[in-house]
């Protein structure tokens, strides 16, 4: 049987000059097509912002590049503190305090004692995951939360006191260098190595996530972040930030938080949506 086109000879030349239009359109420099509706970037400016990223970083953002953006644009829009980067060569200064802390007391979550604080997105987001974990039968128990810079000072040195310096240094931060400083990390369970394995562990690992909440310190990753394996501490990023943590940076939070470090001010100036005066 003949293959019968549908298109006719006549309308065929209009067809070829519209694609031929758009391929121009796209390709044409001073003026290329944006990437996505909310940044300015073509592609070409974009593979020139993260060409300095892991390769296969790279090679995903390629793939999917207007999801990549999508999920930036979420992030952009959002609270810069729920990603700052704070680690061991990137203090909070001494003075900071979250201004929107509030006591786990009122809301539906075990606590190993009372008046834990977390700034109130985060706490929003540890209730309905609690909610979630309790009807498949795991009940969460939330052991540490916010931590001042001077309560931070206290821990430090009795853990300094009881296993030296060297080895302090691998699981408690020093004051202005703890994530509990922000308000959004939390401590789940016995705090130690016990806590790997147990049900609670296990449901958090694989379902933390969906609400916005990230393993800080994964195993084999202490060369990176500079701190042993946690299997209990959680940093609540945001959904957008942890669905981009999973797709783009294979679960290193380390290393999403590093790159929007590096590029938040190139990323807000192609941002539509970004007020200036950040
Ligand atoms: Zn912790």
């Amino acid at each position: 049987m003949k293959y019968r086109n549908s298109v006719s000879n006549a309308t065929l030349p209009y067809i070829l000059g519209g694609i031929l239009a758009l391929l121009c359109a796209c390709t044409q420099k001073g003026n290329p097509a944006p990437l996505h509706p909310h940044f300015t970037l073509s592609m070409n400016q974009l593979l020139d912002l993260i060409q300095n990223t892991p390769r296969e970083t790279g090679v995903k953002i390629k793939d999917n590049p207007q999801q990549f953006l999508e999920l930036l644009d979420g992030i952009l829009h959002s609270d810069r503190e729920l990603v700052l980067l704070v680690d061991k060569r990137h203090p909070l200064p001494k003075e900071y305090e979250p201004k929107d802390l509030v006591s786990l007391d009122s809301y539906e979550i075990r606590t190993s004692r009372p008046a834990l604080l977390l700034r109130k997105k985060a706490a929003q987001a540890l209730s309905q995951m609690a909610k979630e974990a309790k009807k498949e039968g795991i009940e969460l128990l939330v052991s540490s939360a916010y931590r001042s810079f001077q309560y931070q000072s206290t821990v430090y040195k009795r853990v300094v006191q009881e296993l030296g310096q060297e080895v302090a240094d691998r699981e408690s931060a020093k004051p202005g260098h703890s994530q509990h400083q922000l308000g959004t990390a939390v401590d789940f369970g016995s705090i130690s190595d016990s806590f790997t394995g147990t049900p609670m562990e296990r449901w958090l690992r694989t379902r933390a996530w969906e609400f916005g909440f990230s393993l800080s310190y994964p195993e084999g990753k202490e060369a990176e972040t500079g701190y042993r394996h946690e299997s209990w501490h959680y940093r609540f990023l945001g959904k957008d930030a942890t669905q981009l943590e999973r797709e783009f940076f294979f679960g290193n939070q380390q290393r999403m938080l590093e790159f929007l470090h590096i590029h938040w001010e190139t990323l807000q100036k192609v941002h539509r949506f970004s007020s200036s005066s950040h």
